[in-house]
């Protein structure tokens, strides 16, 4: 092994970057691969068929398959916005809701480059390269479970990883290294206990009783990775979300206080949180690739987004926002005039069924 004091300096390196969160795990493959598989050959991942094919099965189940020379994984977490830090305010016109973590600028990008920047700290301590990977978010590795193991939380009834401390508003990420460092002691106690408040709160009824979310019917997947049609039935569900949803973050009673500070890249851009539907009915492809220029948002692209803008402004019952659904009529996006006939639809119906 090579030194504490050295896993403890990267630790405070870390810690100056902004990740708050800091824990070592071995790279022994994941406790709860097992649960996943099930996950995925019970087609519970819809359409993202990225995170089933062989390669990214098999370089989930040990991470030396990602690393041969893997001798420890570093597991981070920084903190993002708390939603309850941007309340909707009153106003005239309906709106929507971004889930928090969208609020700013690209946590990829953002973290990426922290995590170059502690390698490379991590370099010079050594006095020699060491092989490492790293990601955050976007490579075939069961993040949580590894941050459980290296200590940093337990993983709760809504899937998140919860911090007994921080709450679970944390972005994870993981840097697999080619040097021993001492484990850090997993979190085995389960905080949740016999609280149920995230599966009574999420609106569409799609939490599991094992730890697992049906991704097909999470607001998250529908609003963000799903490129087609938003199932009919699901849509009333939705609410006024338009890209991801808190809920079961928000109701969850370990969130109560959490308010850490945040990265200035992650604090929320003007209008995201609680954009303005009618004005967002309204962009053009090149104004929200300008609006929307290293967001999270971008990924669902001006097609998914407006056709979740379409759903919420539906979902408002709202009479006001139909001469703008009107006017958005003859989008070159068939799915966009198929969700706009059925918000209209959905609002002339309620009206008439008060
Ligand atoms: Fe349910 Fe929303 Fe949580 Fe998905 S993100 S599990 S829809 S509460
Ligand atoms: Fe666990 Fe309750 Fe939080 Fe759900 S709301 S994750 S059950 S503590």
């Amino acid at each position: 092994m090579i030194s504490v004091d050295l896993k403890q300096k990267i630790k405070n390196q870390a810690q100056r970057q902004g990740f708050l969160l800091t824990g070592i795990t071995s790279p022994e493959p994941p406790q709860h691969l097992s649960t996943f598989e099930q996950w995925l050959n019970s087609g519970y991942h819809g359409s993202m068929g990225y995170l089933a094919t062989d390669q990214a099965r098999t370089r989930r189940a040990d991470p030396r398959k990602i690393l041969p020379e893997c001798k420890s994984i570093l597991v981070l977490g920084t903190p993002y916005s708390n939603p309850k830090s941007a309340e909707a305010t009153e106003r005239n016109s309906p709106t929507g809701r971004v889930a928090s973590y969208a609020w700013g600028d690209d946590y990829h990008k953002i973290l990426n480059a922290k995590l170059k920047e502690l390698v490379a700290f991590i370099e010079a301590q050594v006095g020699h390269a060491v092989p490492n990977r790293y990601y955050t978010d976007t490579g075939p590795i069961l993040e949580r479970d590894l941050a459980q193991r290296a200590g940093l939380g337990w993983i709760g009834k809504n899937t998140c990883l919860i911090n007994p401390k921080e709450g679970s508003y944390f972005f994870l990420a993981e840097i697999l290294l080619g040097i021993d460092l001492d484990p850090d002691v997993p979190v085995t106690t389960d905080h949740c206990g016999t609280c149920t408040r995230c599966i009574e709160a999420c609106p569409t009824d799609c939490i599991l009783p094992n730890r697992t979310i049906d991704a097909q019917r999470c607001i998250s997947y529908l609003t963000i990775e799903l490129k087609e049609d938003i199932p009919e039935d699901i849509r009333p569900l939705i609410g006024d979300w338009v890209f991801g949803c808190d809920i079961c973050q928000s109701v969850c009673p370990w969130n109560r206080f959490s308010d850490q500070e945040v990265d200035d890249a992650f604090t929320p851009r003007v209008d995201v949180p609680h954009p303005n539907l009618i004005h967002e009915l309204e962009i053009l492809p090149e104004s929200f690739s300008r609006k929307f220029k290293n967001s999270p948002v971008k990924r669902a692209k001006r097609r998914g987004y407006l056709r979740n803008v379409i759903v919420a402004m539906g979902n408002s019952q709202n009479p006001s926002v139909i001469p703008a659904l009107e006017k958005a009529k003859d989008d070159e996006e068939p799915m966009l005039n198929e969700h706009i006939a059925w918000a209209i639809d959905n609002i002339k119906k309620t009206r008439y069924e008060e």
